[in-house]
């Protein structure tokens, strides 16, 4: 079969279960689940690639899966990651199907990815012939989860790229920062490494009336979260980047007692192992000397998360060729730098040459709520460009 007809025959076939495609979609929407357990969703995936006739295998970190397909030429294995996991917060989308599990919702695309992946194995079924080698499609749990260390990463450890040995990996994200219909990726770092940090100030409660009796560890974990900051603008080479964020500040059970401890929680990112290293070692300093010049103490727990995702320049020209072949010349994007996000991914990228790819969603006059937005959604025509895009890709597959 020529190139060109199996793109109509692909763009046609993807045409046709687009609505298919969408009711899944939106029927995970409406019953997300956090990271570790997506158990309806991994059962609803099962379902759907076992009706398909495809390989199926449970029970990687509890609730990840993988659909194997087989294809009819000799070659090797590509992998095809998608993520299935929601956050824990509350919709306000006012979609007529948002979530219905109070205090979770899909705010991040998963839902989306999820129902790619079922699509690419309803067309790939047909498509066996034109394959060469295997297509492993992986829906992993736990994306969301970097402080238990993300689904990926025991996904690999238990075996997911073994069995046939898997040659390659693929993953896809919806991208607010790309127009709909387009598809951007680069060579080399993409995704950020994302570490969580957690800092305890400890000081000595008292009375609010009589501060000299105590200790008082908000001020002195105030001190601390600015002094953080001179991370970035005094100790980061300038032509590198770095994120020092502390996304919570608890402490404190009174308007007029002075606490005992204060909590923080903080996230880095950094896009080389070169500047992680400084980062670390610069927050303990400012965190522990900090805390002593006022009397009190600071526990740090720098926790390395996920490593920065970086990709393959072989992989990126198989994603850039297959998306200007299926979606146009100009579809895809050319990204020049990475963003700051972390992505569990990224431990695929350690392991085999890898692609990791944004697919947009942005309209022009049309307000785009960003992932992890209260407000998040996307058109859902992006979808059938990622399933375009990742059926040429296997059928680019060598
Ligand atoms: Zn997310
Ligand atoms: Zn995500």
């Amino acid at each position: 079969m020529s190139a060109k007809e199996l793109n109509e025959m692909i763009v046609e076939k993807v045409n046709s279960l687009e609505n298919w495609m969408i009711e899944i979609r939106r029927d995970i929407h409406r019953h997300p689940e956090p990271s570790r357990s997506e158990f309806r969703t991994s059962k609803k995936v099962e379902d759907i690639l076992k009706d398909l006739g495809v390989e199926v295998k449970t029970g990687f970190y509890n609730t990840g899966l993988t659909g194997l397909i087989r294809g009819k030429k000799k070659g090797r294995t590509l992998a095809f990651r998608f993520d299935m996991d929601a956050l824990e917060m509350d919709e306000e989308t006012g979609l007529d199907f948002a979530s219905k599990n109070e205090g979770v919702m899909h705010a991040c695309g998963h839902d989306g990815h999820t129902a790619v992946g079922l699509a690419l194995a309803k067309i790939l079924v047909d498509f066996k012939e034109e394959i060469n080698g295997n297509i492993k499609l992986i829906f992993q749990p736990a994306e969301e989860d970097a402080p238990h260390g993300g689904g990926a990463k025991y996904m690999i450890q238990e075996g997911v790229l073994s069995d046939p040995d898997v040659s390659a990996a693929v993953g896809i994200h919806l991208w607010p920062a790309l127009k709909l219909g387009e598809i951007g990726a680069k060579t080399g770092p993409m995704m950020a490494a994302s570490d969580p940090i957690t800092v305890e100030v400890t000081g000595k409660g008292a009375h609010a009336s009589l501060p000299n009796l105590g200790i008082d560890p908000v001020v002195a974990a105030a001190q601390i979260v600015n002094n953080l900051q001179t991370i970035v603008s005094r100790n980061v080479d300038p032509f590198e980047q770095a994120v020092v964020t502390i996304g919570k500040f608890i402490g404190g059970t009174r308007y007029n007692t002075i606490p005992g401890r204060v909590n923080l929680e903080g996230t880095v990112r950094t896009f080389n192992e070169e500047v992680r290293d400084k980062v670390e070692k610069r927050i303990k300093q400012i965190c522990e000397k900090t805390a002593e010049a006022m009397g009190a103490s600071a526990e740090v727990d720098y926790s390395r998360g996920y490593p920065p995702t970086v990709n393959d320049e072989k992989m990126v020209n198989l994603a850039a060729r297959s998306a200007r072949d299926i979606l146009g010349e100009d579809a895809f994007v050319d990204i020049d730098r990475p963003a700051p996000g972390g992505e569990d991914f990224a431990y695929f990228t350690k392991e085999i040459p890898s692609v990791y790819m944004w697919l947009g969603y942005s309209e022009e006059d049309k307000e785009i709520f960003p992932p992890h937005s209260p407000k998040y959604n996307f058109n859902e025509k992006a979808l059938s460009y990622g399933v375009r895009v990742l059926s040429r890709i296997a059928l680019n597959w060598r």
